[in-house]
């Protein structure tokens, strides 16, 4: 079997990553979580009070972004792979409400953008990748040889994500999360560079119905056929 490029884009909370991540380690593909690399960047611009009250000082975030350096730690024993924001594992830091309520804004800036799709075409750059995110079917990978595109409603995905919120002990509302996956797909998919879109060529999966078994089974049955045509 040849070895490929699996993308796999949607909307916040659609389920794309866990599943992103069980097919990489089914085939034995490296998984790339790029949302966690925008999560990344909004972390530092908060910490050094570059984005505050739904705000983002867009020039300074741009003139320092040659500090910011995100790379990921390899997949320690429960097959979870950890963010390094310049050498420090920020992964639970990045998954807060402070940084998903920002991290639309950070990632409508192109240079932001340019920076993070160099960074995510080197890592995909010998295959054999399974890459989830927004735009990696038509900016970052537009020639992937599998792409797949994850629909759910906005109420199934708040549900599902106050639970593993929830689940993290963390206090927040249905009402706060529908707010803020509302939001972020709006911005995500109006947005001027690499809106969130569907490729022409992406096959379209839509989870609200289907356990992770099912999806599981959807996405290995069109990888057989893809990595042998
Ligand atoms: O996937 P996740 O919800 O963690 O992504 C966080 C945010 O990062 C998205 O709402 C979107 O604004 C941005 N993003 C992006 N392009 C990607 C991945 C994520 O713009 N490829």
């Amino acid at each position: 079997m040849k070895k490929i490029i699996i993308a796999i884009d949607g909307y916040s909370s659609s389920g794309k990553s866990t599943m992103a991540r069980e097919l990489a380690r089914r085939i034995g593909y490296i998984y790339v979580d790029s949302g966690a690399m925008y999560r990344a960047v909004t972390l530092f611009a908060i910490r050094n009070g570059m984005a505050a009250d739904g705000k983002v000082d867009r020039d300074a975030l741009v003139k320092h972004l040659d500090e910011v350096n995100v790379s990921f730690a390899p997949a320690d024993a429960d097959g979870m792979q950890h963010t390094l924001l310049n050498g420090i594992d920020v992964e639970n830091e990045i998954r807060d409400m402070a940084v998903s309520s920002l991290v639309s804004p950070v990632a409508e800036i192109g240079e932001v953008r340019e920076r993070l799709t160099r960074l995510q075409q080197e890592l995909g750059s010998e295959k054999g990748i399974v890459m989830d995110g927004r735009d990696i079917g038509t900016a970052v990978f537009p020639d992937a040889e599998m792409k797949v595109f994850v629909d759910a409603s906005p109420e199934e995905r708040a549900r599902r994500r106050l639970l593993e919120m929830e689940h993290k002990g963390l206090d927040v509302s249905y009402e706060e999360v529908l707010a803020n996956i509302r939001e972020r797909d709006h911005i995500d998919s109006t947005r001027k560079i690499a809106p969130l879109r569907k490729a022409p060529d992406a096959h379209v999966l839509n989870n609200d119905k289907m356990t992770p078994a099912q999806q599981m089974d959807w996405l290995l049955s069109l990888y057989h056929v893809v990595s042998n045509e």
